[in-house]
């Protein structure tokens, strides 16, 4: 199992000098199956470059798992460029948000005032499945969802491949359920897990959906992931408060190996 970070913002897109090295796109993690297919966690504004290399690359499909509909996990997405070829197929899975269906949901995001093109117009085959607690397999790999703690209904995803597995969880706030979503988490090979605030900021936050430097450190403990990978990088964090919000992740856990998520970041699970 491979997997790419094409994004990992969150809230809103963050371009400038102040997030060149970490990045200022939104969710979004490509992943490749040992049986060759494509996955797609979640659909920020990273998934524009991806989209670019896909198409590059001749893929006549995808599976897009999307944790929840806030923009940050969607925005990106019609400018996926293989969404324009008719040949194309997305599948794309997720929670059923509150208000209607997903497919429902999320064509209004897609469609005008909010997009110049009309949701039925786009050429590509795109299919919808619900997901809530569920287990499935895509191209080799078994894909277990639950929901999580968040605004509004919200999974995280867990992929196994045989022994290897990779835990995504980039919403979450365990500050208020310190269970949420252990079950995907606990024992993975790698965690990418929100880790958006410092303790400071979280006291104006609580119930926002995103989780402190402590409470991350308590969930990586109780988890105890091969590789802990902070995500959903705060908008106000720079390169450099960002490192420091390490350091101190990697106090508080006694793990010095705690990783910041970067554009452009690989890893590989074996
Ligand atoms: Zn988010
Ligand atoms: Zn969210």
């Amino acid at each position: 199992m491979r997997a790419k970070i094409w994004g990992c913002r969150g809230s809103l897109a963050t371009p400038g000098e102040a997030t060149v090295r970490y990045g200022g796109n939104t969710s979004c993690v490509e992943l490749h199956a040992p049986g060759g297919g494509l996955v797609i966690l979640d659909a920020g504004t990273g998934i524009r470059a991806l989209g670019h290399k896909v198409h590059a690359n001749g893929a006549r499909d995808a599976d897009l798992l999307l944790t929840h509909l806030h923009l940050d996990h969607v925005e990106g997405l019609g400018f996926f460029e293989p969404l324009f070829d008719p040949e194309f197929t997305l599948r794309v899975w997720g929670p059923r948000p509150d208000g209607g269906p997903l497919q429902q949901q999320l064509s209004v995001y897609l469609s005008p005032p909010f997009f110049p093109m009309p949701f039925d117009e786009i050429p590509a085959t795109i299919e919808f499945t619900e997901v809530e607690r569920d287990r499935w397999t895509i191209a080799g790999m078994t894909v277990t969802t639950a929901p999580v703690h968040h605004r509004g209904p919200t999974v995280g995803y867990r992929l196994e491949e045989g022994a290897r597995s990779m835990a995504f969880i980039p919403d979450n706030e365990p500050g208020l359920d310190p269970e949420s979503g252990l079950e995907l988490a606990g024992g993975a090979e790698v965690l990418f897990h929100d880790a958006q605030y410092t303790e400071e900021e979280y006291k104006t936050r609580v119930g926002w959906g995103h989780t402190s430097l402590p409470d991350y450190a308590r969930y990586v403990t109780a988890a105890a992931p091969g590789r802990a990978v902070m995500f959903h990088h705060d908008p106000e964090h720079s390169d450099w408060q960002l490192e420091e919000m390490r350091a101190l992740a990697c106090e508080l856990t006694g793990r010095d190996e705690i990783e910041l998520a970067h554009e452009g970041m690989s890893v590989t699970i074996e």
